[in-house]
């Protein structure tokens, strides 16, 4: 891999994904896999003046090795420290990049309900962290970088060097870095045509969405009154632009949660906490999930529905054409961050504040009254876009207007 445009990638990462500003502290977490990338990213963050580069370090195997062998009634707590080192930096408003690289079989045969438990506790600990992530307090994003087995289970067949190679060419394209080019530059337009496009959405001020395919999703979606959808960047508490992952390709909002109604299927494999869940369906009745089936990890996929309460119902309602970029490729990348950027998709579990006017800073209760999913330790999206889909959308007025034909934006 070439060293300049790693180099660019961590850039971009600390530059554009997280607009790391003079004086501010970046927390990375990354694993321990990650290291040459972490170092890369840590010479950026000085370069651009933070005061403090903080690393938190992580590793798959080490998870794995704990989910299977560590004494039961450890999985119905999370670690205090960590909560307690995120709540203050987040709270001093530091900026959060995460460096994902995750094996898509990690927790492969590990107890669903360990992995549920777990999820519990650690989305309890660390509440607060959360909720100023979600509602876009500080700045944060997510980037990937390739593995082995992650490579591997992308081009399966390819020797293990060539494999990571064309993972890593992958992601670049993903990014928009390539040899000669300006990815910061490319980031700024690309983030405009994605804001240019959520206004318009915005402007039709939608009742409802009525999503149809061959598959046989028939899935009625309600938009609460003053939705809004997002895409590109968004701004910090202090009025700062990040992007929260990268890529990005989808503008989203928040569906109303008692207002989903039909059956959804899914057109992708979805990897759920190290686990492989294929041919998902799903049925909603006045928004909650009432029949769940899965072809394949549907144990995996029943218990993070099982996590609360919230994550019965939407909390994320996404749009990708079915002709961009990533989609495009054809690669099928087996990780969200990639998967969901290459197709339409919803989330179950707690939706964004933002995605409603005024909502970050709104509580709780309120943005449940005002009838978004406020309130989930979970949030997965699942992949749903397909050549042949069709978005209606019924304005509130009641004039019907094709918002998605085959596949594609009709507006
Ligand atoms: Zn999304
Ligand atoms: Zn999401």
């Amino acid at each position: 891999m070439k060293t300049e445009l790693l180099r660019e990638y961590a850039r971009l990462a600390v530059v554009t994904g997280v607009n790391l500003q003079k004086g501010q502290k970046l927390v990375i977490r990354a694993g321990v896999d990650a290291a040459p990338f972490v170092r890369l990213l840590t010479d950026e963050a000085y370069a651009v003046g933070a005061r403090d580069v903080i690393v938190h370090w992580s590793d798959e195997k080490i998870t794995r090795a704990r989910y299977l062998y560590a004494d039961d009634d450890l999985f119905d707590s999370a670690f205090p420290w960590q909560a307690m080192m995120f709540d203050l930096l987040s709270g001093e408003g530091a900026a959060f990049l995460s460096v994902s690289s995750s094996d898509p079989a990690a927790f492969e045969g590990v107890d669903p309900d360990r992995i549920r438990r777990f999820s519990v506790a650690y989305g309890k600990a660390n509440e607060k962290f959360y909720a100023r992530l979600m509602a876009s307090r500080i700045p944060w994003s997510i980037v990937a970088i390739p593995n082995e087995a992650w490579a591997k289970k992308v081009f399966p067949g390819k020797p293990t060097d060539e494999a990571v190679e064309l993972l890593w060419n992958a992601i670049f394209d993903t990014v928009r870095i390539r040899e000669g080019g300006d990815a910061v530059a490319e980031w700024t337009a690309h983030s405009d045509r994605l804001m240019r496009q959520a206004r318009k959405l915005n402007d039709c001020n939608f009742r409802y969405l009525r999503y149809e395919n061959a598959l046989g999703t028939r899935l009625t979606v309600e938009l609460p009154e003053g939705y809004l959808f997002a895409g590109g960047s968004e701004k910090d508490e202090r009025g700062i632009d990040f992007i929260a992952n990268m890529p990005t390709e989808e503008i989203f909002t928040a569906p109303k949660r008692d207002g989903v109604n039909g059956v959804v299927y899914s057109s992708k494999p979805l990897v759920l906490n190290g686990n492989l869940v294929e041919g998902i369906s799903l049925t909603l009745t006045d928004g909650r999930i009432t029949d769940v089936h899965a072809d394949r990890g549907e144990e995996y996929l029943k218990a993070e529905i099982d996590v609360d309460e919230g994550a019965h119902y939407l909390g994320e309602v996404a749009l990708v054409p079915y002709h961009s970029p990533i989609s495009e490729s054809g690669i099928l990348f087996y990780d969200t961050l990639f998967d969901e950027n290459a197709s339409c998709h919803f989330a179950f579990g707690e939706a964004y504040p933002t995605c409603i006017k005024g909502g970050a800073d709104l509580s709780k209760d309120e943005l449940l009254a005002r009838g978004i999913n406020a309130e989930s330790n979970t949030h997965v999206d699942f992949m749903v876009g397909t050549s042949d889909l069709s978005i209606v959308g019924v304005t509130r007025d009641g004039r019907e207007v094709p918002v998605f034909v085959n596949g594609d934006f009709a507006i």
